[in-house]
């Protein structure tokens, strides 16, 4: 029998964070259960048989305006700043993306001021005070061509519903700039973990010593009659923790297709990728329109890493289901309304909290999983 004063379920950012808390501010003794064969959650990355970091559940840019939540984090990594780019491949050519000067400059092609594509803008959008879905989110700012070309088929392949069909947030998760910034995100502090996230991780489990037990590759099902706990940190899926029991929730899932390139191999790519040891001319390269995949991500181009090889990895959306990860909630009024029901069995329990991008049910980045960790530990722990 394993006594402990937390059982955390899930070694992913919101587990992981809840423990080195409990553990290390408040003493607490933790036995963190997942079902996994490492830590991380869906940030874990590695190195591959050809030396490439790779990050192994789709590109994970770390990025935060919260100086708490960085200052927390720093304590375990020290950072590779990076400001994120990424392209847009669409009829036949790469565009400078999200929507900025520089896209509306290949758009009309010549060169063109901001006043000139606010007039344009305005011109294309459609009057909507209060976009009530993902369709409307992006015609109100930049009209239906764009539209057409940019979001709507990628959003159909990402998400297998009609833009009309998604919460607002999906799509207004992508800026529109009328200036020539070009960065992907804008949040304040953009940065990777220096020596890699499952690094960050490791010295976080590190930080507990003896209070903490981890068990990988375990279902935390499997161990419930071996475990004597006080409270549980649950950060998988909500449906799941209740058999489902009003109807499984729906999740989007991925697949990825890795593929590797030598130096030799990659001179014949030069022309596109513009450098050496690269195959493509941006960390991420979408592809909203002709192809099965989402994006394809070459994610050297972020890390930074000095190695002669390179991986690329095409993001394949798929249908969740046996054998797959639900990597995605799906933000939309019906399963909102789903959601609901189990949310209210959850604020019944007295002995689990539900934390995480699971367990909430919500499209969460990283650091506000953090946060949201930090915030539940403290209440926890009553201060
Ligand atoms: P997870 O990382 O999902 O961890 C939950 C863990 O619980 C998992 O490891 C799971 O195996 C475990 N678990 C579940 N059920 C059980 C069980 N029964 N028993 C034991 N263990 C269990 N965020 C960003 O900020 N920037 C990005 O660029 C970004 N890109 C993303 C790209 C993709 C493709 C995806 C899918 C997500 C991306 N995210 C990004 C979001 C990021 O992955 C999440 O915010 C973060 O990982 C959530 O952490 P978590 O601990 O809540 O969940
Ligand atoms: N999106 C799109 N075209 C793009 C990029 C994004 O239509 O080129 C939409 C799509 O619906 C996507 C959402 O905007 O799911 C959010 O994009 P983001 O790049 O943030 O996706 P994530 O990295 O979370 O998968």
């Amino acid at each position: 029998m394993l006594k402990a004063d937390y059982l955390i379920v899930g070694a992913g950012f919101a587990g992981l964070t809840a423990a080195e808390r409990l553990c290390t501010q408040y003493g607490r003794s933790c036995v963190v259960v997942e079902q996994r064969n490492h830590l991380g959650g869906n940030a874990y990355d590695f190195h591959n048989d050809h030396g490439v970091l790779v990050h192994a559940y789709g590109p994970h840019y770390f990025r935060t305006n919260s100086p708490r939540i960085r200052e927390y984090l720093s304590r375990f990594t020290d950072w590779h700043e990076v400001e994120y780019r990424i392209l847009s491949f669409a009829d036949g050519r790469y565009w400078s993306f999200p929507i900025n000067l520089k896209t509306f400059e290949q758009w009309i092609g010549r060169d063109s001021t901001s006043g000139e594509m606010q007039a344009w803008l305005e011109s294309q959008r459609v009057a909507i005070g209060h976009p009530r879905n993902s369709e409307e989110a992006v015609v109100s700012k930049v009209g239906w061509e764009m539209y057409e070309t940019f979001f709507k088929g990628y959003t159909i392949k990402q998400w297998k519903r009609d833009p009309k069909n998604l919460d607002a947030s999906v799509c207004a998760r992508i800026p529109v700039r009328t200036n020539r910034d070009d960065r992907y995100l804008t949040e304040a502090f953009q940065a990777l973990p220096r020596d890699g996230y499952t690094r960050m991780f490791e010295r976080m489990v590190d930080a507990c010593g003896a209070r903490l037990t981890l068990l990988l590759n375990t279902d935390y099902r499997d161990v419930l009659p071996r475990v004597d706990w006080n409270h549980m940190v649950y950060t998988g899926a909500i449906d799941e923790f209740y058999d489902r029991r009003f109807g499984a929730l729906p999740y989007r899932s991925l697949r990825f297709e890795h593929e590797s390139f030598t130096p030799e191999q990659l001179r014949e790519r030069e022309s596109i990728s513009g450098k050496p040891g690269f195959w493509q001319p941006a960390m991420q390269v979408n592809y909203p329109n002709d192809e099965a995949f989402t994006r394809i991500v070459e994610i050297k181009h972020a890390t930074g890493q000095d190695c002669p090889n390179t991986t690329i990895v095409r993001e394949y959306p798929e249908d969740y289901g046996p054998g797959t990860e639900p990597y995605y909630p799906v933000p939309a009024p019906d399963s909102a309304v789903l959601y609901k029901l189990y949310k209210q069995l959850a604020e019944r329990e007295n002995r689990v909290s539900f934390i995480g991008r699971l367990a909430t049910y919500r499209y969460y980045n990283m650091d506000q999983v953090v946060g949201m960790a930090l915030a539940e530990v403290e209440k926890l722990e009553g201060k």
